[in-house]
């Protein structure tokens, strides 16, 4: 007799760490579904006629309810990122469904609105902690956002619309790799290849010859893409490509894949659902839960930062036309001719080889190199600790008071695998919350875990079988570093209600905070001296290199900020002052937009909107601005460091642990800045950093 799925199951042990030294794939059908049972069970228990709606018997039960599903699910999403084998895929994939209906389920629960409303209608609601308020706040905004407000009759017209919008959003997607797919340049002539990389060269030589071609094939996908509009003297070759990227999805190419008339429909329905929901525009739903207040608040914003950016970018486009005049013989700077003289002027001035500096970056020199900086600045301490792994690549470390002790733990996974997910991010494993139950009485407080992920290269064996260390490219140091921040954002929260404990509740405009906040560290030259060593002499990074690293840092920078600003503008007028039903076109706005901010202005045909996946399929809608604001946040703070002389000034970093760092999302993104900075945020830190600042 076989014993039940659901007799030591690993995946239902959830008294500690997860068992990754004992959970398969054919645990998780049994594991999720009985889970996914409780909650359900829970949820008709909690919102029976006759059940109490306090914080306690509702809103606590609620959330300790839930969250066995949530963890467990959450390994098994990691173990489909970090493991991507058929087994485990299946595995995940089988359950996906059942688990996004359920939140999708949650989500639309009018029982459990009623309940949250009764208990922020109650007289208890006044005696609750602000923390457990903003909770309740939060619940109730989420609902009215999605509809549950409404009356019964506009209901089904507000389904419709959701519906109908996220077949758009993924139709605008697929256009657009269609469209991206659908172009290839054939060259026969090999002169056309002159300034072109070999790797480059032979990916295009491969690609022809898959389609039974001689010659090269270049496409409008990045890896061929780049290179031909940074390093191809051919300027023929350079402006068909130019062409043909810049009217992806629009109507000169095949109608099916055109994305203009999806643009109307998305902007005329988000304007539509927006009115239901009783807003002007979409502008104003999406900053609801965002950090910033309001529409003007963020234009003027960026308006500003446009003003201060613009004697910079005009600067840098002058640079480039004199070089491209000079050196180049280039009497006029066509859009096809920017990236490609851009890099050559990058060389002639900056240059040096990113390979060079790579050798430099020993993994362990980096690690303890950060590992110093957490120490230093928040004044805890790393350690080794041990615990079951998914691969032997992953190590496991314990932050803990110089006391000894434990506020939080995590595994770092920092080396490519064939069947690990691509590029760097980090997750939760477990949030940190006092516990209810009678398992408070050994530890009133479950302490986080984070999951930080990388794909760096490891370490290759030499000739004598020895194992040379793996070297990071600076670029990846600061990824690290970044992701380092995230963790650090759930690992040292002090709050104790999961739900905004850790990055849970932040708002999404402030969320980065933490994370670009810590890169500011690689480009101190305290911290890359004390965690660079050559890895054959030994040798720190030199200072020189360090310089010319620095410099390029900040090419172009003010061309590049305008160039966000530009997007970031037109999507939030996109969104707000435009009538997707009237006279003028969304071309027209682009045109205004860029007569405001643009110093290049690209051809009258460039059908930029038609590819613009951030704004029209992806969560960035009227969010776009997000980007520059969390970067005027970060370097603000770090700005207070520099103010204090120190990077590491002892008494700057405690204020922005208890400020920022361990607060979470239990108060608003804004009130935390204020309390570290004593005013709002400003944006000359940002410009300073970037080299705008005049001599
Ligand atoms: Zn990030």
């Amino acid at each position: 007799m076989t014993a039940s799925p659901l007799c030591d199951n690993p995946l239902l042990d959830l008294s500690g760490l997860p068992r990754f030294d004992a959970i398969v794939p054919s645990d998780v059908q049994p594991a999720i579904g009985k889970l996914l049972d409780d909650c359900r069970a829970l949820i008709v228990r909690l919102t029976t006629e006759g059940a109490t709606t306090t914080w306690d018997s509702f809103a606590a039960a609620l959330s300790d309810g839930l969250e066995p599903l949530s963890r467990a699910w959450g390994v098994v999403g990691h173990l489909h990122a970090v493991n991507d084998v058929p087994e485990w895929r299946e595995a995940y994939n089988r359950m996906l469904p059942e688990v996004s209906r359920f939140y999708a389920e949650l989500g639309q629960n009018l029982k459990l609105f009623a309940a949250y409303q009764a208990i922020a209608g109650s007289a208890e609601y006044a005696r609750l902690s602000p923390t457990r308020q903003r909770i309740i706040d939060n619940e109730i905004r989420d609902f009215r956002l999605a509809g549950a407000e409404l009356r019964d009759d506009q209901k089904p017209r507000f389904q419709a619309i959701a519906e109908e919008l996220s077949q758009l959003s993924a139709k605008f997607s697929e256009n657009l790799l269609d469209a991206t797919n659908a172009f290839a340049e054939l060259v026969s002539d090999e002169a056309e290849l002159a300034g072109l990389p070999d790797d480059a060269r032979q990916a295009a030589a491969e690609a022809a010859e898959k389609d039974g071609h001689d010659g090269w094939k270049f496409t409008l996908h990045m890896p061929s893409y780049l290179p031909v509009m940074q390093y191809a003297d051919s300027r023929r070759l350079r402006a068909v490509m130019y062409r043909a990227y810049a009217t992806r999805a629009a109507e000169f190419g095949a109608a099916e894949f055109d994305n203009t008339p999806l643009i109307g429909q998305i902007l005329r329905l988000r304007r539509e659902e927006a009115q239901m929901l009783g807003y002007a525009s979409f502008a104003e739903v999406s900053l609801v839960p965002k950090m910033a207040d309001s529409v003007p608040q963020v234009l003027a914003f960026l308006r500003d930062m446009a003003i201060k950016a613009r004697p910079f970018a005009e600067r840098d486009i002058a640079d480039l036309r004199a070089f491209a005049r000079s050196e180049l013989q280039l009497q006029d700077i066509e859009p096809w001719d920017v990236g490609y003289v851009s890099e050559k002027l990058l060389q002639e001035r900056y240059a040096f080889s990113e390979q060079e500096v790579k050798q430099y970056f020993t993994e362990d020199k980096v690690l303890s190199g950060l590992f110093e900086v957490v120490e230093t600045l928040f004044g805890v301490c790393l350690k080794r600790d041990n615990a079951p792994v998914w691969h032997e690549d992953v190590r496991f470390f314990r932050i803990e008071t110089p006391a000894g002790e434990l506020l939080g733990q995590f595994y770092l996974d920092l080396y490519a695998r064939e069947t690990k997910r691509g590029g760097a991010w980090m997750d939760e494993a477990i949030t940190r919350r006092r516990r209810s139950s009678a398992a408070a009485a050994t530890d009133p407080i479950q302490k986080p875990v984070a999951y930080l992920n990388c794909n760096f290269s490891r370490p290759i064996g030499n000739t004598n079988g020895q194992a040379r260390p793996a070297t990071f490219t600076h670029d990846e140091v600061i990824t690290l570093f970044h992701e380092t921040g995230h963790g650090l954002h759930h690992l040292l929260t002090r709050v104790d209600e999961l739900a905004v404990a850790g990055i849970h509740g932040v708002e999404w405009d402030a969320v980065e905070l933490p994370s670009q906040f810590m890169e500011n560290y690689c480009w101190e030259w305290s911290v890359v001296q004390g965690m660079s060593s050559h890895v054959d002499t030994g040798h720190a990074l030199p200072r020189a290199l360090f310089d010319k690293m620095l410099a390029a840092r900040n090419f172009q920078s003010g061309m590049q900020t305008l160039r966000q600003i530009e997007f970031s503008l037109f999507d939030l007028l996109l969104h707000s002052d435009f009538d997707p039903a009237g006279e003028r076109s969304v071309l027209d706005l682009l045109g205004d937009v860029r007569r405001e901010v643009a110093v290049l202005v690209p051809p009258e045909w460039h059908r930029f909107p038609n590819s613009f996946a951030h704004i029209f399929a992806g969560g960035y809608g009227a969010g776009y601005y997000s980007y520059k604001w969390a970067e005027v946040l970060s370097a603000d703070c770090y700005g207070a460091f520099e103010e204090a002389g120190d990077p590491f000034d002892q008494n700057t970093g405690q204020r922005f642990l208890s400020s920022i760092l361990s607060v979470g999302g239990s108060r608003p993104a804004i009130e935390n800045f204020r309390a570290f900075r004593g005013r709002d945020p400003q944006v000359d830190a940002l410009l300073r950093h970037s080299g705008m600042v005049s001599v």
